[in-house]
């Protein structure tokens, strides 16, 4: 009799979920586990939280969601507030667990914890199966090998629209009841985490909450019932309110909902309502996504390192007055600013707002880049390591830009946001 383990990290959904779907194919029975690991919530090298708390709110939203939605197909989640090595043992020996599924990673902390738990499990003859899982183009379907990976973004998209197809997703079907466990426990709080409950600040351009449902309720909504996908294009750029962007974001970073399933429904719609350079554009964005999947899976810890993966040289600083007024809001540019408090106050910054503020970060006030990427990774509810690191080296100069340009704040504002109605939102009643 073969029992599966699925082990959800960042690829919290039941729709195409390689790992799921492979184990349900496979095995006789099927428990699942997600464990809250303290890992993620302890300070980093640079003194901040590695999860803050809008984060940490829309994962506990996300896993509840996807508890009942593994319930509906009759599978159980477990759940622990410890580390996965120490909880994997616990399960594999009180289930008699013979194959553990799971998505496949490869940045620094993801691999050690894997390797940790495989190292606590090298005595019970387990099965690990690990699925690539998290792109738009699988890794075996590209057209060069991960070494030869293009330097530049348009030859990577170019050579990927040209020779691969995304493939299809695929879809999990209902066990017996009789796969479901008894009595299993609930999951911790906010307050559990180490976080005061909190509301949602009214200005927030992304009030959503996590999980896979409202991943779908947004695509349904953007798509379908406003069609705003025909104009994203045009909008994408867009500072204030929710529609200017589709915001899967941060669905897409913990793995609510698949890139493929977009994908599928871009094609969808272009089908049934129309075809345009927006409906080509949000493939575009996606593509940019797993670019940079691409680009740390190349280079491996590089992303993390201060030179880069180009490995250049230049004079950083870490004045920590400097640091502290642009994580307050209290530099002398008041788009830095504006940017600053809303992602203090939301955990949500536009793409716009993120290049401004991140280049002004590291090439007007030349500080050390990773600090920045830190303080984004700590507050981001869409913190994505590959996009969060890849997207920083690329704006501080030592990734993948050939441009290597600095964003002129002033011309920025006036360009992006000519009436400071943006500006206006954050500053205004705002006391220093
Ligand atoms: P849309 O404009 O609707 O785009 C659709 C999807 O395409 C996004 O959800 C995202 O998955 C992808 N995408 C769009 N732009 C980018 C991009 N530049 N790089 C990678 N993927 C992209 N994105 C994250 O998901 N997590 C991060 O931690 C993150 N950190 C960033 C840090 C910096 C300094 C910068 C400049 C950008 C960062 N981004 C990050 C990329 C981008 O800002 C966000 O993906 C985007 O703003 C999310 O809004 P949206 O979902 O409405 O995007």
């Amino acid at each position: 009799m073969k029992t599966a383990l699925v082990w959800f990290k960042n690829d919290l959904r039941v729709a195409d979920n390689a790992s799921l779907y492979n184990a349900v194919k496979n095995c006789d029975r099927v428990i699942s586990v997600y464990c809250f690991d303290p890992k993620l919530f302890a300070k980093d090298q640079f003194g901040f939280k590695k999860t803050e708390r809008y984060r940490a709110k829309f994962l506990l939203e996300t896993v509840q969601d996807l508890k009942q939605n593994l319930a509906n197909l009759n599978i159980s989640l477990l759940s622990f507030e410890k580390s996965p090595e120490i909880a994997l043992l616990e399960i594999v020996r009180k289930y008699n667990i013979t194959d553990i599924y799971l998505q496949k990673e490869w940045t620094a902390e993801e691999t050690e914890s894997i390797k940790n738990v495989k190292d606590n499990l090298k005595t019970e003859k387990i099965d690990f199966v690990e699925t690539y899982d998290q792109f738009l183009f699988h890794p075996n379907d590209l057209p060069f090998s991960i070494a030869a990976l293009p330097y530049v973004f348009t030859d990577f998209r170019k050579k990927c629209e040209r020779n691969c197809k995304v493939k299809n997703t695929v879809n999990i079907s209902k066990l017996s009841a009789t796969n479901k466990l008894e009595n299993i426990n609930d999951l911790p709080s906010l307050n559990n985490l180490g976080f005061e409950n909190f509301e949602t600040d009214h200005r927030s351009a992304f009030p959503y909450k996590g999980g896979e449902t409202e991943a779908l309720k947004r695509l349904q909504y953007y798509f379908w019932e406003s069609k705003k996908l025909s104009y994203y294009k045009k909008t994408r750029n867009g500072l204030v309110g929710e529609d200017y962007s589709s915001k899967f974001s941060a669905w897409l970073a913990n793995g609510s909902i698949s890139a493929k399933t977009i994908y599928e429904q871009v094609k969808s719609y272009e089908k049934e309502v129309a075809k345009n350079d927006s409906t080509y554009w949000l493939i575009f964005e996606l593509i940019w996504r797993d670019y940079f999947k691409y680009v740390s899976l190349k280079h491996g810890n590089n992303i993390f390192k201060l030179g880069g993966i180009l490995n250049k040289k230049y004079n950083w600083n870490n004045n920590s007055d400097l640091i502290e007024q642009w994580i307050n809001g209290q530099t002398k540019e008041a788009f830095v600013n504006a940017n600053m408090l809303e992602i203090k106050q939301t955990g949500w910054m536009s793409n716009r707002g993120r290049q401004n503020v991140a280049s002004y970060f590291a090439k007007e006030l030349e500080l050390d880049w990773r600090i920045g990427a830190a303080y984004f990774e700590a507050m981001l509810i869409d913190y994505d390591v590959h996009s969060n690191y890849g997207n920083w080296l690329y704006v501080a100069g030592v990734g993948n830009d050939p441009r290597d340009r600095k964003f002129n704040v002033k011309l920025q504002a006036k360009r992006y946001d000519p009436n400071q109605k943006f500006q206006n939102l954050w500053l205004q009643n705002q006391l220093f």
